[in-house]
């Protein structure tokens, strides 16, 4: 999986025994992405976790009914939140993904995973994220009859679900978590009849429980916060010490023009508002390519 490489840390000693050891958890889920996590919260700090069975569903979904409001990240707090208020420890968990045309690779599809934490007793709300370009995906327009069985096995069908549903752009009917070629077969048939231009639209089933190739980098985003979540803040030991923001600003290595990318990571507690910048810098000079005098 091609997930970003871990980020050099200043980790601050974990206070003994960690605040978190014992406690529980809740995360916020309906499609199965508890067992991705788990794990990693288990062995890195002995927490446990709880599913949460709120209808995420309603905060947005990826087939579209739901437009989802607020950010990737915005999503993940409001669920992190939920599973904090049903927590006896009033600790909880939430995750969002967002799967579309990659920035870098523009021919690529990406995968970002954003998993956050709440700490609703000492004001811990820390996020991390993973990129994957690894996700498989399927989108065709179809007409009842079609051969579209190899596009689908392309795709990673039937491992990967699908969802079909008119092609005019009617929201119902709608079919979810198809993974057998009689199941889609008989979809196409039913939302053609309803589409204006007779046609059906085959798309991903992109929930995590549909969606095998976004499981590895969940389970990576989980284990990067777990990871984050030992560090103990230097001046309140609350868990959570991290990369908060970055200072920016690098000359550029041709004309010496200060450009705006980060030069250091901002290092922080989000309960106490502490903060150090690293002593390491991420890069002292950058290349006259994103130079904007340089290459303008
Ligand atoms: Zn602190
Ligand atoms: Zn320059």
């Amino acid at each position: 999986m091609d997930s970003q490489k871990p980020r050099a840390r200043i980790e601050a000693a974990p206070a003994l025994p960690h605040p978190y050891a014992g406690l529980t958890a809740g995360f916020t889920t309906r499609h199965d992405k508890a067992a991705l996590v788990v794990p990693h919260f288990e062995s890195l700090l002995d927490v446990s976790l709880v599913t949460v069975d709120f209808d995420t569903d309603s905060l947005g979904t990826f087939s579209g009914e739901v437009p989802r409001k607020g950010s990737a990240l915005d999503m993940a707090l409001t669920k992190a939140r939920v599973g904090a208020e049903f927590s006896v420890d009033s600790l909880g968990i939430g995750s969002e993904g967002t799967i579309g045309p990659s920035h870098q690779l523009p021919l690529l599809m990406a995968n970002a995973e954003v998993l956050a934490f709440v700490d609703l007793k000492r004001g811990v709300s820390v996020s991390e994220h993973t990129i994957s370009h690894s996700i498989r995906t399927i989108s065709l327009t179809v007409e009842p009859h079609a051969e579209y069985r190899s596009t689908l096995a392309a795709g990673g069908f039937p491992d990967h679900g699908v969802i079909v549903k008119p092609a005019d752009g009617e929201t119902t009917p709608i079919f979810k978590g198809l993974h057998t070629f009689a199941e889609v077969d008989s979809a196409v048939r039913v939302c053609a009849v309803a589409s204006a231009d007779g046609k059906a639209r085959i798309e991903s089933d992109f929930r995590a429980n549909h969606c095998p190739s976004r499981r590895p980098t969940i389970s990576e985003a989980g284990h990067r916060l777990a990871f984050r979540l030992r560090s103990c803040c230097p001046h309140c030991l609350a868990p959570g010490w991290g990369l908060v923001s970055h200072v920016r600003g690098v000359p550029c290595s041709l004309c010496g023009e200060n450009v705006d990318v980060p030069a250091r990571e901002i290092l922080g507690c989000t309960a106490c508002g502490e903060q150090q910048i690293a002593a390491k810098p991420i890069r002292v000079s950058i290349d006259p390519s994103r130079c904007p005098l340089c290459n303008p």
